[in-house]
């Protein structure tokens, strides 16, 4: 993975979609190596998925969001589609290979790899999907019921950061912005803002140590008096710090009553992203400036 990141850092290669697919392609047949056979022993499932994530992640993106903003599953689910494809290959095995066919059944009998037995049968009934030794199992709708099952947990997430990154993505898909604009460094200032990582005071406010904590709506913005929390609608629609960069790009602001959701998704561009990075830029320039005149 390592090796994979350099060489994409020499070429150079940022779109995410093209590198989770070389991740899929270059990383995560070593990780599955042979887990058809003997199924993923749940410690070094989590070590790999902890790799995964750690490849996905930016900056101190939640998990879930980090999967979510790029349409992606845990790897589990890789791993039990390569199990299930496993079992009906086995079954259509011609009657030349039939040993191999007798060696599974015969294992599946045997109480040492009931384990692997029950857990595929009981993954497949969590998934409501029927499961029998000699028939074939539909992975596609066995998967495709787990992925939604997920999908519907997501939605139910009640964590603070979930529940604004959805009014933003509603959608369990890969975040249009990531494909509108290509390159990390045009698509990090959205990243950063869509996933609530972006430094402004509702996010730092909640980095502090406990005892200095302050709720969500009183991390006021220190760049105007407004008195107003400085989150991201602050910050992208309100504030005056702003005002001249805002005059520069009225275009992107258009519509009866463009929201966050609507920023983000319906007309994001190029521009937008060149907006969203001298803001920050500026807000770097204002930052500095303040602590100039603290010292
Ligand atoms: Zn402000």
């Amino acid at each position: 993975m390592h090796f994979m990141n350099r060489r994409c850092a020499i070429l150079p290669i940022s779109d995410p979609e093209l590198r989770c697919k070389l991740f899929d392609s270059l990383v995560l047949p070593i990780l599955s190596y042979a887990s058809e056979v003997w199924g993923v022993d749940e410690k070094i499932g989590d070590a790999a998925e902890l790799l995964h994530r750690k490849f996905l992640r930016q900056d101190s993106t939640a998990n879930v969001i980090v999967l979510a903003e790029l349409g992606r599953f845990p790897l589990c689910f890789h791993w039990w589609r390569q199990i299930l494809r496993y079992h009906n290959r086995i079954n259509n095995l011609s009657d030349d290979e039939c040993l191999i066919m007798c060696a599974f059944v015969e294992s599946m009998q045997d109480p040492a790899h009931l384990i692997w037995s029950h857990k595929v049968h009981s993954w497949l009934q969590s998934q409501s999907v029927g499961f029998s030794i000699e028939d074939d199992i539909d992975v596609r709708t066995g998967i495709g019921n787990a992925k939604n099952h997920y999908a519907q947990t997501w939605h139910q997430n009640y964590l603070s950061s979930v529940v604004r990154y959805q009014l933003l993505q509603p959608e369990y898909v890969i975040a249009p912005y990531l494909s509108a604009v290509k390159g990390f460094k045009s698509q990090k200032p959205v990243s950063r803002l869509g996933c609530g990582c972006h430094g402004l005071r509702v996010d730092t406010g909640r980095l502090l140590p406990l005892a200095q904590q302050v709720p969500r709506e009183q991390r006021h913005c220190v760049f105007c008096a407004s008195g107003a929390a400085e989150d991201e609608h602050h910050f992208v629609f309100d504030c005056p710090a702003y005002c001249a960069i805002k005059n520069r790009f009225t275009n992107i602001f258009w519509g009866p009553a463009p929201t966050l959701s609507s920023f983000f998704t319906l007309h994001y561009s190029k521009v937008t992203t060149r907006f969203l990075r001298e803001c920050f830029e500026h807000r770097n320039f204002l930052v500095a400036k303040q602590s100039g005149h603290t010292l």
